[in-house]
Parts: structure tokens; C-alpha cells; sequence
């Protein structure tokens, strides 16, 4: 268990006071077995102590706070945390009675901010304070434990000792360990695959969503805490389901393969095959298919017909539809069409797949960077053509092209 201690307060900043505080927390921490890994020491400032709170939280399991907890206007822990975490203050009665009381036997009259001390963070526990008015909090949020403790010493270390250690023991025990499974998209971008879940991203709690790109598709993690993977499956069913509903044209596994493999294994069990024939891409699509074992099965091979004379000579574009003016060009849904098409007539396959394209960094026939066709023939079916408009540089268009040419044969 990773903790870190914030300690709150303008004067150990001017050296008036000395932080014994985070020292004393520190070596009980020692003595439990819970490692500091950090010790902060901000001001009395709301903007300051936020971003220590949130950095705080992001590295660690636990956040231990001294100072802040008293009635004045520069006592700021609880009021900002409650705002980050957009809680809202309650009084603690208890405490609150125990305030009026004080003041009520010694005869001075309470003002409103001593109100201030009886406050917790709603959906907190208190943590009684023996020697002082300052009730302390305990708290979980999003993951991460916070001890809010008063500053003056004799009130801290005993609320430490005998309420936040027993809180912090009673809270490490029920730790479950993290589940997770990783949902694969692939012919949609990262942007508008988070734009479709964005709801369920923006409200989650249990269990979290984290989307993802690489290497040519999506990811999304989907995490929870169980103690089996039976309940770990249970806990995310509904958002699997959700997630199924909306984006089903796009999710090809629950695990993390890429798309190649599904292809592959689709087509092994029908026991169909496949020839490419590749201009833009290079052979990255038969690299993608030949990278995974056992492709032999489906995969015959394909023809890197990169130059416009090998398209013709190999594969049978004309040189009309090739080149010349008013011709279609070699990027366009002319070529990739012929390419796919010939693709069956000459090897037999049961698939054709073409790409033909602008990889980039300069137009090509005077169109843009990006612009591939996408051909795909099948055995007594209507050949398909795709017209994609890709982003990102030359690397980065080939392997989308490619990509979406699986993502094609997968659908
Ligand atoms: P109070 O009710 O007294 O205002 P508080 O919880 O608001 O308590 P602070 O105002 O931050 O705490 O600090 C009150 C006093 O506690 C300080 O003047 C100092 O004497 C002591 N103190 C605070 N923080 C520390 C620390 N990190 N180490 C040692 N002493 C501290
Ligand atoms: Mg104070």
C-alpha cells in the first residue's frame, strides 16, 4: 500500500513551524507496513492544496492530511476536497454538540465559524478527535483513501494512533484485486468510438472504461475489482452488453488479439482463402497475415504491385484505365476493382483484397494524402469497393489501410 502525506499550512512553509507532523506519520506508517512515498507540504491556499490532493491521488492508495481542520477562513482541506470531489459539508452532530458545549461551560459566545470544525465531507467517516473540536475525516474516492487530521500535534497523533490506523487496517483488508478485459475495435477511430460510450465514460465509477489506440485499432479496457473471474464477469456484463449494442459493427474480440488472427481463424474454419494485391501498402497486409502462425492455412499470398507496369503485367489493369489523359488513374475504384477481381481469376482464391492509394507525404495524380481504394472480390458475389480518406503520415496511412482491409474481410 503506497501513502503519501500532505501537510497543510503557510507557517511550516515559513519555517515557523517544523514539520514534525509528516515525521511522526511517517515512522507509524513504517511500523504498519504501509510505504510513504512521498511527503508534500503546501500553504493555505485552495488552488495549491487541490493540485497536491490530485497528484497525491493519482501516484497513491492512501493520502494522509495534517492541518486545515480548524474554524478560520484559511483552513481549507475539507472545503476543497469536498469540491473536487463535489460532495457536499454536513455537520457531525456529535462534534458539533461537543462544541457548543465548550464554549457554552466557558461561557463565550460560539460565532458561526466554529461551525466550521463539526464539518465532514459527505459519505465519510468521522475521526474523533480526543483532544481537540477538529472532528477528522476518513474517505474513499475513486480508488484512493484520504485521513484528514488536524495540525496541532496533540490532537493528531492520538486521532492517528486510535481512528485513522484501525480505519486503514479495516480498509486494506477488503483490497480486491483488479479484473479486467479488453474489448478490440477495429474500422472505427478513437475519437468517434468515444464519442458513441462517452456516457458510460464520463459516469463510471464500477466498473471503469479506458479507451486507447494503437498500432491501427481501439481498445478498450474494461476494469472492476472481483475476487474470481466468474465475479469479475458478472460485475461488467451489463457494460459488455451495453457496449455490444451500440458498437457491434466494430467490436471483433474480447481480448487482446488484433484483427488479423479473427480473420485468419474465421476463414480457417470455413476453409476459404485469400490472396492480396498490394500498390500502397507494400506488403504490410501480407506481413500483418504472415505474422501470425498457422496463416498458411488461408493466406496463399499476395503481389506487391506497386509500380502502374506491374499492376497491368501482373494482374491485367489496362494501361488505359492505368494512365493517359482522362484515365481513372491507378488510385481509383477502377484499379482497386480489377486488382480484386483478377486476384480470383488468376490464383482461385476464395477472397481478393486490393489496396491502392496515397501513402503520402506528397499527392499523387493529383490526389490528396490519405486516399485509398479499398477492393474486395469474393467467389460469386458482387466485388466491393471502399473509398477511404485516412489521416496521419506515411506509416501511419499504410497501417490503416491495412487494417481496414481486415476490418472489411471481418464484416
Ligand atoms: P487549528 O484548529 O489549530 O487551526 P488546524 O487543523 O487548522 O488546527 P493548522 O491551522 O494547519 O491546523 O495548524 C495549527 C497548528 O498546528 C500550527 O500552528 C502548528 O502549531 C501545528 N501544526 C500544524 N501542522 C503541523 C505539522 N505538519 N507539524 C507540526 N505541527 C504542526
Ligand atoms: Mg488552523
Amino acid at each position: 500500500m503506497k501513502a503519501e502525506i500532505i501537510a497543510v499550512g503557510t507557517e511550516l512553509l515559513l519555517g515557523q513551524i517544523v514539520n514534525t507532523n509528516a515525521q511522526f506519520i511517517s515512522q507509524e506508517c513504517a511500523a504498519q507496513g504501509i510505504d510513504v512515498y512521498v511527503q508534500t507540504v503546501v500553504g493555505d491556499n485552495q488552488e495549491r492544496l487541490l493540485s497536491s490532493l490530485q497528484l497525491a491521488a493519482s501516484r497513491a492508495d492512501v493520502v494522509i492530511c495534517t492541518g486545515g481542520l480548524g474554524p478560520t477562513q484559511d483552513d481549507l482541506t475539507k472545503d476543497t476536497l469536498a469540491a473536487w470531489m463535489g460532495r457536499q459539508l454536513l455537520i457531525h452532530e456529535p462534534s458539533m454538540q461537543a462544541i457548543s458545549e465548550m464554549f457554552a461551560s466557558r461561557g463565550i459566545h460560539m460565532v458561526e465559524s466554529n461551525r466550521r470544525q463539526a464539518n465532514m465531507i459527505e459519505g465519510s467517516d468521522p475521526l474523533h478527535n480526543e483532544t481537540g473540536l477538529a472532528v477528522g475525516n476518513a474517505l474513499t474516492y475513486e480508488g484512493t483513501h484520504f485521513i484528514l487530521l488536524p495540525g496541532p500535534p496533540k490532537e493528531m497523533k492520538p486521532m492517528f494512533m486510535n481512528q485513522a490506523i484501525p480505519w486503514l487496517q479495516a480498509h486494506m483488508t477488503d483490497e480486491v484485486p483488479l479484473y479486467s478485459k479488453m474489448l478490440k475495435f477495429a474500422g472505427i477511430g478513437e475519437s468517434a468510438l468515444e464519442y458513441q460510450l462517452i456516457d458510460l465514460i464520463q459516469d463510471q465509477s464500477d466498473p471503469t472504461l479506458a479507451p486507447y489506440a494503437k498500432e491501427g485499432e481501439v481498445t478498450i479496457r474494461v476494469t472492476t475489482r472481483a475476487h474470481s473471474e466468474m465475479e469479475g464477469e458478472r460485475k461488467i456484463a451489463s457494460t459488455i452488453t451495453k457496449i455490444q449494442k451500440r458498437l457491434g459493427d466494430h467490436l471483433y474480440a474480447e481480448q487482446d488479439v488484433p484483427i488479423e488472427t479473427i480473420v485468419l481463424e474465421l476463414l480457417g474454419k470455413k476453409g476459404l482463402t485469400l490472396t492480396v494485391a498490394e500498390s500502397c501498402s507494400g506488403g504490410l497486409l501480407s506481413d500483418l497475415l504472415t505474422s501470425i502462425p498457422g496463416s498458411s492455412q488461408s493466406f496463399i499470398g499476395g503481389i506487391i504491385c506497386y509500380s502502374n507496369a506491374l499492376k497491368h503485367k501482373l494482374l491485367g489493369v489496362p494501361m488505359e484505365v492505368l494512365e493517359g489523359a482522362g484515365a481513372p488513374g491507378a488510385v481509383s475504384s477502377e484499379t482497386a476493382v480489377i486488382l480484386a477481381e483478377q486476384l480470383l481469376v488468376r490464383t482461385g482464391s476464395d477472397f481478393g483484397v486490393s489496396l491502392t492509394g496515397v501513402a503520402g507525404p506528397s499527392p499523387s495524380e493529383g490526389k490528396p494524402v490519405g486516399l485509398v481504394y479499398l477492393g474486395l472480390a469474393q467467389k460469386n458475389a458482387i466485388t466491393q469497393v471502399f473509398t477511404l480518406n485516412l489521416s496521419g503520415n506515411r506509416e501511419t496511412i499504410k497501417l490503416r489501410a491495412a487494417k481496414r482491409a481486415l476490418y472489411e474481410l471481418w464484416k
